[in-house]
């Protein structure tokens, strides 16, 4: 087989959690959530081509954080589908880093999206996006929404998702931090944190909807949440430093995303979004600063 003609390119985008509400720990040790999911047109890419065994490769922004051996979130993927499609070839993926990795972004989860359907137009099977969900579901938390993109609530783990409105476009700067949070981590300082007081079921209130659907930046601003942000603030101080520079800089709204450490700020639009990147970027306070828009596309080919 010509290898170069056969090759798939598929990328998926980064998340944020606009609301990120955190139930009580469970039994079987996962906290109940409910989010709103957000997709930025920040994306991994992956390029699928046909081999023997299934290997990985990864490239680009912070690929030395990355395992190449089968625990790599691609590998898992293309492993999950070849099982589950009876494929008894390989494929060799080839991953190509944007994502800030460990992140609070889901970098990972993006690349076992874009596995999914990379995989899938390489070995010809034509399943359906339920198909893929389900097997994204059993890849991670975090995967169904890679593969969806868009703007969704995420309840259970964050993997049963409701798509939701949203009446425009938001100007976001992304802003880097030096180094990674682990979110199992980032868990049990929450947990910590918590200790002693009663944590009530997840919610996620109806001002969000309300000003995703006016595409209104401001309200939108005003109704972001995440339980997370305080834990993982604790565990890295300097991020208070990195959200405040943000809204002195003029940010609508500053947010650590996820498990952190990367920080979001919303802004009026995009040339205001561009100042406040300038700003942060020239700053001591974190690694880089991009803007980036959302909501974006799930995973798909290119
Ligand atoms: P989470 O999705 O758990 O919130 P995150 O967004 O903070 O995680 P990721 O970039 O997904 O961070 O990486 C989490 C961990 O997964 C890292 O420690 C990384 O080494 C590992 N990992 C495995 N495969 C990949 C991959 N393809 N891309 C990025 N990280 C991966």
């Amino acid at each position: 087989m010509d290898v170069e003609g056969a090759q798939v390119l598929a990328r998926a985008p980064a998340k944020i959690n606009l609301v990120l509400s955190v139930g009580p720990l469970r039994a079987d040790g996962h906290h109940e959530l409910a989010s709103v999911f957000h997709a930025l047109d920040l994306y991994d890419e992956v390029v699928a081509y046909p081999a023997e065994e299934i290997s990985v490769a990864v490239r680009g922004l912070h690929s030395d954080r990355v395992p190449v051996d089968d625990t790599n979130l691609a590998s898992r993927a293309a492993a999950v589908l070849a099982d589950y499609a009876g494929v008894r070839t390989g494929v060799q993926l080839d991953v190509r880093k944007r994502i800030p990795v460990a992140g609070g972004l889901a970098g990972g989860s993006a690349d076992a999206a874009a596995t999914l359907v990379a995989c899938d137009a390489l070995w010809d099977l034509g399943l359906g996006r339920g198909e893929l969900a389900m097997l994204a579901a059993r890849l991670g938390s975090d995967v169904p929404f890679a593969l969806a993109g868009g703007t969704s609530l995420g309840t259970g783990r964050g993997e049963q998702l409701t798509a939701v409105m949203v009446g425009g476009t938001f100007q976001w700067v992304v802003a880097m931090a030096r180094g990674g949070l682990s979110t199992p981590e980032v868990y049990a300082e929450l947990d910590r944190l918590r200790a002693g007081e009663t944590v009530g079921r997840p919610t996620v209130g109806h001002d969000v909807f309300a000003a995703l659907r006016a595409g209104d930046p401001v309200a939108l601003g005003a109704s972001m949440h995440n339980d997370l942000q305080e834990a993982a603030c604790s565990l890295l101080p300097s991020l208070r430093t990195t959200l405040d520079t943000g809204m002195d800089f003029g940010a609508v709204a500053a947010i650590v995303s996820g498990s952190g450490p990367t920080c979001v700020f919303l802004g009026r639009d995009s040339e205001h979004a561009e100042d406040l990147a300038a700003g942060l970027a020239a700053s001591e306070v974190c690694a880089d600063a991009w803007v980036v828009t959302g909501p974006a596309p799930g995973a798909r080919l290119v």
